[in-house]
């Protein structure tokens, strides 16, 4: 095009029809946004606006990322979850849509209670606990997040100051910070994917911290650990909630059972997979 010609700094169309071979054209919005520091109407309304020097090579060089296979999400800094936008860097899973399903889950059991103590094991950047703690914010919940990664313990811990969360950030293994606490709500979406899982070497999951996605060669590596070790810190007739993998439900279902757990279940995704499965610690 003209201007990769001569060298002259292209409009905003001329900027998006750069990259219409290289990415898809979603992608390319938002990294125009991110290197314009503009809203997706100014992109709209303005098609004829041009680009400085600065903004155009900073563009380019997105986009050739991106064309790279760099997810978009780490590109531009920040991932939208539950309605709101999280800081995210390489060093935390990028949120998914369908964690939501997680969180909804755990919002409609506390439902009116007063007081809610709910710990986020594996908390990355935070997505699960933060937007619990700011959804349960008027109903008075108390929220643990625990990860062994220091540098995605800043990251939470970022998020959790932006947006305003109150939470206890622990730093370690599972439950090895937390003593003797316990809590009525435990929630994870903990690695899951098995070590020889093709798609750790395709598309995002390449860019994104192996440690917290691949667990072992069937995958529940770390979801057995999470099980195992629940009924110390969850309170009597406390829950424990997992995100897994959509073959996983019913081996996850199996570990609750042996480890006594009651109300059994998995629940599913907007896609229809199952996606969370959960039990109660017995009282007793
Ligand atoms: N849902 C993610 C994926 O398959 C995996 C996340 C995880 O291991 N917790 O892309």
């Amino acid at each position: 095009m003209q201007a990769d010609r001569c060298g002259a700094a292209p409009t905003i169309a001329e900027a998006l029809r750069f990259a219409r071979e290289r990415i898809e054209s979603v992608d390319a919005r938002a990294l125009l946004r991110m290197a314009l520091n503009c809203s997706a109407s100014r992109l709209a309304a303005h098609p004829e606006a041009a680009l400085n020097e600065a903004q155009w090579h900073a563009y380019q060089s997105l986009v050739r990322r991106r064309g790279k296979g760099e997810p978009v999400a780490y590109l531009v800094g920040s991932r939208e979850f539950y309605g709101r936008s999280f800081k995210v860097t390489p060093a935390v899973l990028i949120p998914r849509p369908e964690t939501e399903l997680l969180v909804e889950l755990v919002l409609g059991m506390i439902g009116a209670k007063e007081r809610a103590t709910v710990l986020d094991l594996g908390t990355g950047s935070g997505a699960i606990g933060i937007t619990l703690a700011l959804e349960l914010a008027s109903k008075n919940g108390v929220v643990s997040a625990v990860d062994v990664s220091p540098d995605a313990l800043d990251v939470a811990r970022h998020n959790a100051a932006v947006l305003g969360a109150n939470i206890g950030f622990f730093l370690g293994s599972w439950y090895r910070p937390l003593g003797e606490r316990q809590f009525e709500y435990i929630v994870s979406n903990p690695p899951y994917v098995r070590a020889d899982d093709h798609h750790l070497c395709e598309g995002d999951l390449r860019f994104e911290p192996h440690g917290a996605l691949a667990a072992g060669a069937d995958g529940l590596d770390d979801l057995r650990q999470i099980v195992a070790g629940a009924a110390n810190h969850l309170q009597a007739g406390g829950w424990l909630l997992m995100e897994h993998g959509y073959d996983q439900a019913e081996d996850v279902r199996r570990l609750l059972q042996a480890s006594g757990f009651s109300e059994i279940g998995s629940w599913s995704d907007l896609a229809g997979i199952p996606r969370v499965s959960g039990g109660r610690r017995t009282s007793a």
